[in-house]
């Protein structure tokens, strides 16, 4: 699902910052991994890669047999919008958008007919548990709910590759262990590939893989 080889990444500014050097990883399909790191150790710049957000100062980003380091932004975007899906902390929902309006988001950029679009959202909603909340706004729901609007519309979509930045920061134990048993259904049925960057130690272990960073660098991988 994801080669990256030999894989540098140098911020060029007031001065140059190596944000990660010689990285090299291999993540199959299917896998549930965690990456975790000191703040500043290159975990956003390394997800961001993973993404097509960014490329490489030099190496390879082999994302769905995609090298991502040899296509410029436009193909980019386009790959992005087919092969990934993304959550974040802080949820990133439209807030004056409906929960089904918000899901619905990426396909109608995809350009699907809107009666597949009802289906696959009422399919997704369900799957999330949140079928009686299509009507409400997100500042209408709990956190833990917002994030399940968040998975939904990642999901909806059946991008293979899920990178998820911190989901569960913004949750309480119980909720933030609600939304990792929802992310590892959705690995073991979808077979999604999941990648997640967590300071949460319960988030690390509810991942088969743990990589750690330090200064840029891999410092160890349980694989
Ligand atoms: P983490 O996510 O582990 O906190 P980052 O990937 O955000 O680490 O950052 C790695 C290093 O790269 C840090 O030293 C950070 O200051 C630097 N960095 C990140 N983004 C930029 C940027 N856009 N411009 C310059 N330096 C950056």
């Amino acid at each position: 699902m994801l080669s990256i080889h030999q894989v540098d990444k140098t911020y060029v500014g007031k001065t140059a910052v190596n944000a990660l050097s010689g990285i090299n990883l291999q993540i199959k399909s299917g896998e549930m991994v965690a990456i975790m790191g000191p703040s500043g150790s290159g975990k956003s710049t390394l997800l961001n890669l993973m993404g097509g957000l960014d490329v490489p100062t030099s190496g390879q980003v082999i994302v769905a047999n995609v090298d991502l380091a040899m296509k410029n932004e436009k193909e980019r975007s386009l790959f992005r919008r087919s092969k990934v899906s993304y959550i974040f902390q802080a949820y990133h929902l439209m807030p004056t958008l409906k929960v089904t309006q918000n899901v619905a988001l990426p396909l109608h950029l995809a350009g699907v007919t809107p009666r597949e679009i009802l289906g696959r959202v009422a399919n997704v909603l369900r799957e999330v548990g949140l079928e009686a909340r299509g009507e409400h706004l997100p500042d209408e729901l709990s956190g833990g709910e917002r994030q399940r609007v968040a998975i939904a519309r990642a999901l909806v979509t059946n991008a293979p590759l899920l990178l998820a930045d911190e989901p569960t920061g913004n949750l309480d134990t119980a909720r933030g262990s609600e939304i990792l048993q929802l992310l590892k259904k959705i690995n073991k049925e979808h077979g999604t590939t999941i990648v997640m960057v967590t300071h949460d130690p319960s988030a690390a272990s509810a991942c088969a893989r743990l990589i750690r960073l330090r200064d840029g660098k891999v410092e160890g991988d349980s694989a």
